[in-house]
């Protein structure tokens, strides 16, 4: 740890009962134990259904299945979560979570939903799910992971991709997710950030705004072997 930090990291977990069939709620642990094991206080704040969204360091959102994700979307829609999003919070957000934040979301029977408009994404239905490994090409790094949804996702102009599909169709089959100032979008589950701690780290790095020390995990091991794997 490069200084002493005397804040606490809190984490808001938006609505993990509707956002969290494909055990994304993971994320948010992987973080708070990472800034835990280089001495930062760490806290959790679930967001269920009918809470207000607390002021948060970062917001995770997770995948969901349709119905779920329009309610989610309805229910953010009422609340501050994009006012604080503006203000300037971070955000993950996984699948379900990617599309919420764009212009539109199309879901079962092909119907668009109005999504959060945080970002210039729209999300229609594809002819084919999208099941199976996820590959992303992230700068210098691999981003492995699984998807599973419905949805193709076209990037506004001057919206950057969080990576290059290397494996599977993340967005398009082209590049998967994106990036803003304070936002990082995958289709990838895994739980992501436990599947790839380095990505937990740069998350990390980013929200707390400081260099920390290496941690060498088994999560680590098992990001190496596994990567090797999927691109050998
Ligand atoms: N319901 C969305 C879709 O199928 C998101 C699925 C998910 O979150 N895994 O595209």
């Amino acid at each position: 740890m490069s200084r002493k930090i005397e804040r606490v990291l809190t984490i808001g977990l938006i609505y993990p009962e509707l956002l969290g069939t494909y055990g994304d709620g993971g994320n948010a642990r992987v973080l708070c134990e990472r800034a835990r094991r280089r001495g930062i206080a760490a806290e959790i704040s679930p967001v269920g259904i009918g809470d207000d969204v607390p002021d948060a360091s970062i917001y995770l959102l997770g995948g969901g299945e349709d119905g779920p994700q329009r309610l989610g979307a309805d229910l953010l829609r009422r609340s501050s979560f994009s006012s604080r999003v503006r203000n300037g919070s971070y955000v993950l957000a996984v699948c379900a979570g990617l599309q919420i934040l764009g212009t539109s979301f199309a879901v079962e029977g092909d119907d668009e939903f109005e999504g959060l408009d945080l970002v210039d994404v729209v999300t229609q239905r594809g002819e084919t799910r999208s099941v199976g490994d996820l590959v992303v090409r992230v700068g210098e790094r691999d981003l492995v992971g699984f998807e599973n949804h419905g949805g193709r996702t076209t990037l506004g102009a001057g919206v950057e991709p969080l990576g290059r599909v290397e494996r599977g169709r993340g967005n398009d089959g082209a590049v998967d997710g994106y990036q803003t100032t304070n936002v990082w979008a995958s289709y990838a589950h895994g739980p992501v950030l436990a599947m790839n701690p380095w990505f937990a780290d740069r998350v990390l790095e980013r929200v707390l705004d400081l260099e920390l020390s290496p941690l060498s995990t088994v999560a680590d091991q098992l990001y190496e072997e596994r990567r090797a794997k999927l691109l050998g």
